[in-house]
């Protein structure tokens, strides 16, 4: 894609901001997810009379409900695409962003799938510069804390016949985020689902869109039943092959020293804390394997101890170890006791690039304020 400037926003600040006493009772308890700063950034796309689309109108405005027509596509089609990424504070109190030109990227692959109007990338990262700008106070510094941003896509157009949109808004909301599974770090419990699938050849397993997560929430509903924090998708038509979590990708450690994730096979989401724990395996000298692992190589591999560790990635949860496997048919122990050696590793070597305290070898991090 060629370089464009990114569009110019506009400045619309909130004259009733939270107190900086509510700020600070929210920063001194994130959680995950629960709370959003003081604004938004959004920019419209419409289709004028020439046929022709564009972007225009990118402003940053106080947080708010979004008034909407009912009709607006995406609450009757699903005509949706999110990301999420991290903006997080170093010690001298600026605020990076990890790979985000890799989530530009990926929001247009969904985009495209989704047939939503691509955004200019620059454009993307310019909306959460400026966002972060306006709302940095709200940038958490405690350990292992970061301002969750999470940008979206919608189908506005009031239409009720099936067509892409002609109007479309694209909006980035941010939220203080801590650990994702809450408390200490600990192995979570993985409930297999045999009963539904996430994804399906050619269909939208690939694209982050809303549509995924709502298919997955029967399944996570299962899952808590067992008393589980997520789910294991597979794909029955391929040996039961191993695909990922409901949100997270996921990867097993061999005694060897050899790292093994499911081959990304078109119905797998393309993670950008996967490619990133990738690379800083080979950076450890460690051979990763991008393949086919099936649910009996894990039964397998754990009771032979050719398995020694398994995790789940993904930008919210960064790196989480697993543990057990609950199945309709019983259950797969945990590869180990507690979080494994090299799955810790790795998660602090990936978190110390990310919060500025270890050294960034592969230009990964961009200065947001
Ligand atoms: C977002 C997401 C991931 C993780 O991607 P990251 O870029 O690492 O945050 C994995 N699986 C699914 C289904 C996702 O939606």
């Amino acid at each position: 894609m060629t370089q464009t400037a990114p569009l110019a926003f506009t400045q619309h600040l909130t004259v009733n901001p939270k107190s900086a006493a509510e700020r600070d009772a929210v920063l001194a308890n994130p959680g995950f997810g629960d709370h959003f700063t003081d604004h938004t950034a959004v920019v419209d796309y419409k289709v004028g009379a020439d046929g022709q689309g564009g972007w225009g109108n990118a402003r940053v405005e106080p947080y708010g409900p979004i008034a909407m027509d009912p009709a607006a596509a995406v609450l009757h089609y699903g005509q949706e695409i999110f990301e999420g990424l991290k903006a997080y504070r170093h010690a001298d109190g600026s605020v990076w962003s990890f790979r985000p030109e890799a989530n530009a990227a990926r929001f247009n692959t969904s985009a495209r799938r989704l047939a939503l109007p691509e955004l200019p990338e620059e454009t993307f990262i310019e909306s959460l510069r400026q966002l972060v700008a306006a709302d940095q106070d709200w940038v958490p510094s405690g350990d292992g804390e970061a301002l969750y941003l999470r940008p979206f896509m919608i189908a506005t157009e009031a239409f009720l016949g099936v067509r892409p949109a002609r109007e479309v808004s694209y909006r980035v909301i941010a939220s203080p985020a801590g650990n994702y599974f809450g408390g200490e770090l600990q192995p979570v419990s993985i409930w297999l689902s045999t009963a539904y699938a996430r994804a399906g050849e050619g269909g939208t397993g690939e694209a982050k869109c809303g549509g995924n997560y709502a298919a997955s929430l029967a399944a996570q509903m299962e899952a808590e039943a067992q008393g589980c924090k997520q789910v294991l998708f597979l794909d029955p038509f391929n040996d039961n092959a191993i695909e990922e979590l409901g949100g997270m990708n996921i990867f097993f450690v061999f005694k060897d020293g050899r790292l093994v994730t499911p081959a990304l096979n078109g119905h797998i989401l393309h993670g950008i804390t996967r490619s990133s724990v990738m690379q800083l395996a080979a950076d450890r000298g460690l051979k990763v394997q991008e393949r086919k692992i099936t649910i009996d190589e894990w039964r397998e591999g754990v009771a032979s101890g050719e398995i020694t560790e398994a995790f789940a990635c993904g930008t919210a949860a960064v790196i989480t170890p697993i543990g057990e496997l609950k199945t309709a048919e019983g259950t797969i122990a945990s590869p180990g006791s507690g979080a494994g050696e090299v799955t810790m590793a790795i998660r602090e070597q990936l978190l110390g690039i990310q919060t500025g305290v270890v050294e960034d070898l592969h230009g990964w991090l961009t200065r947001l304020v």
